[in-house]
């Protein structure tokens, strides 16, 4: 399982959950309009959920079904070209 940030990111994108996160596993880049969780890093900590102004953060198995979407999304995000944090 995973954390992963859905569509209510877009046009917050604070870093609240950035800086919360233990492992440092909350990429962006710029250009990119929400932020994403490497779901082979998250830890399923669970300290990004209740900090996001947004509640844009479910665990995978609670995203809503008219957000999925970001689920196929983080999965395919290119990690490796991007950077830990908030760097939009
Ligand atoms: S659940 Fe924990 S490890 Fe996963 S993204 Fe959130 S803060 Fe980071
Ligand atoms: S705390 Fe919520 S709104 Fe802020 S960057 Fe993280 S997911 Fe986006």
């Amino acid at each position: 399982m995973a954390f992963i940030i859905t569509g209510s990111c877009i046009g917050t994108m604070d870093g609240a959950c950035v800086d919360v996160c233990p492992v440092d596993c909350i990429y962006s880049k710029p250009g990119d309009t929400h932020l994403f969780i490497n779901p082979d890093e998250c830890i399923d900590c669970a300290a990004c959920e209740p900090v996001c102004p947004v509640d844009a953060i479910f665990p995978d198995d609670e995203v809503p079904d008219n957000e999925s979407q970001f689920i196929e999304e983080a999965q395919k995000y290119d990690y490796d070209s991007s950077e830990p944090g908030l760097n939009t």
